[in-house]
C-alpha cells in the first residue's frame, strides 16, 4: 500500500450519550486531559476538540454538556430533539464535526481505552484514513453478550457482509473517510457495515475493553436485538435467498415422501399416522411464517427507506462559537 503521510490533524472526539448522568464527569475530565496530553505531544492541534452528541437524555446529561461546553474552549455539545438510538447519534456527531481533520468516536462509558486514541492517530500520521479499534479480549463482558456478539460476526461473515471482527464503534476517519460515510443515505443504518465499503487506506488498533465505570448498559438486549437485525437486513439479502433454498428444499423431501407413500400403497401397507401429520403441518405452517416474517423484514426497510425521514434533529449546539478555536488553557 503506498500510504502518503498526513499532516498534524485538528482532531474531534465524537461522543454520543445517553441518559449518562453519573458516567459524564469522569468522561469529561478523562477524555479531556487526555486530548491535552495529545496536543502536549504535538500529535494533534491545539484547537482539536471533543463533541459530546446528547441523544435525548432524561437525566441532567444535557445540562452538564452544556456547562462543559460554556466553560471548557474544547467541548462542543450536540442536543438531538429526542431519543433516536447510538447510530443516529454517532452520525450526527459526524455530520457536525466541522472543521475536523480526523474524527474519533468512542462511548461515553470509555469501556474502550483512550490510550488507543493515540495509536490511531499515529496511524493517520502514517496516511492511514480509516483506524479501526478491534477489542483484543472481550474479559470484561458477560458470557452472553460474548457468545452472541461472536455468534453473529460468523453469522455476518457467512452471510458475505465485510464487518472487522470485535470492532464496534470505536474507530478514527479523516474527514474524506466521513464525507464518504455520510453519502450513504439509509435511513437503516449500521455504521459498523457500511465503513468498510467507503475504502480508503485503512487499519486496525487494538486494545483491551475494561468494565462501565458507572451507570448501567443503554444497549439492553431489545436494543442489541435491534442493531443486530439492522446490521443484517441493511447489509445483505442472503436470508431472503435461504428462504428460496430452504424451499426448494422442503419441496425434495415431500417429493421423496410422496415416493414413499406410493411405495407403502402399492405394497399394501397403511399406517394411520396422523400425529406425524399434525407434527408436519405445524413445521411447515411455522416455517412458512418465519419466512413471510423475514420476507416482511425486508417490505418494512423498503417503506422506511422510501420515506426518507431525516434521521435525527437538532434542538440546542453549545460551544460551537465564538471560542471554537481556543486551545486548552
Ligand atoms: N447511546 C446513545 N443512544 C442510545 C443508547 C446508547 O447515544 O439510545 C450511547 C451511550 O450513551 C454510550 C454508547 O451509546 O455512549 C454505547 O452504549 P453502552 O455503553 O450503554 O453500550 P454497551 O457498551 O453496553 O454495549
Ligand atoms: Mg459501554
Amino acid at each position: 500500500m503506498n500510504l502518503q503521510p498526513n499532516a498534524i490533524p485538528r482532531l474531534a472526539i465524537v461522543v454520543p450519550c445517553y441518559n449518562e448522568s453519573e458516567v459524564f464527569p469522569f468522561c469529561l475530565t478523562t477524555l479531556g486531559s487526555y486530548l491535552n496530553g495529545l496536543i502536549q505531544k504535538k500529535l494533534v492541534q491545539p484547537d482539536s476538540y471533543i463533541m459530546f452528541v446528547d441523544d435525548g437524555s432524561k437525566d441532567d446529561t444535557w445540562q452538564q454538556i452544556s456547562a462543559a461546553a460554556k466553560q471548557n474552549p474544547y467541548v462542543r455539545g450536540l442536543k438531538l430533539s429526542c431519543n433516536k438510538g447510538h447510530q443516529s447519534a454517532l452520525l450526527a456527531g459526524l455530520a457536525n464535526a466541522t472543521q475536523a481533520d480526523a474524527i474519533v468516536s468512542i462511548d461515553a462509558d470509555l469501556q474502550d481505552d483512550i490510550e488507543a486514541i493515540g495509536k490511531m492517530v499515529q496511524s493517520y500520521l502514517a496516511g492511514y484514513e480509516v483506524v479501526y479499534g478491534v477489542r483484543a479480549s472481550r474479559q470484561t463482558d458477560t458470557a452472553f453478550k460474548r457468545m452472541t456478539a461472536e455468534l453473529f460476526y460468523r453469522m455476518m461473515t457467512v452471510m458475505g457482509v465485510k464487518q472487522v471482527f470485535n470492532h464496534a464503534d470505536f474507530r478514527l476517519l479523516s474527514q474524506r473517510a466521513c464525507a464518504a460515510l455520510l453519502e450513504y443515505h439509509e435511513r437503516n443504518v449500521y455504521i459498523r457495515g457500511l465503513v468498510p465499503l467507503v475504502g480508503f487506506p485503512a487499519t486496525e488498533v487494538h486494545y483491551d475493553r475494561k468494565e462501565r465505570t458507572a451507570g448501567v448498559s443503554k444497549y439492553p438486549l431489545r436494543k442489541m436485538i435491534a442493531l443486530a437485525m439492522e446490521g443484517i437486513t441493511s447489509m445483505t439479502v442472503t436470508p431472503l435467498r435461504l428462504i428460496a433454498f430452504s424451499g426448494m428444499g422442503v419441496g425434495l423431501v415431500s417429493m421423496l415422501a410422496m415416493a414413499v407413500v406410493l411405495a407403502c400403497w402399492v405394497a399394501g401397507y397403511y399406517a394411520p399416522g396422523w400425529g406425524l401429520v399434525i407434527i408436519a403441518i405445524f413445521f411447515a405452517t411455522g416455517m412458512q411464517m418465519l419466512c413471510l416474517g423475514i420476507v416482511g423484514e425486508y417490505i418494512g426497510k423498503i417503506y422506511l427507506e422510501t420515506k426518507q425521514r431525516p434521521l435525527y434533529h437538532i434542538e440546542e449546539k453549545d460551544g460551537f462559537t465564538p471560542h471554537n478555536s481556543s486551545t486548552i488553557p
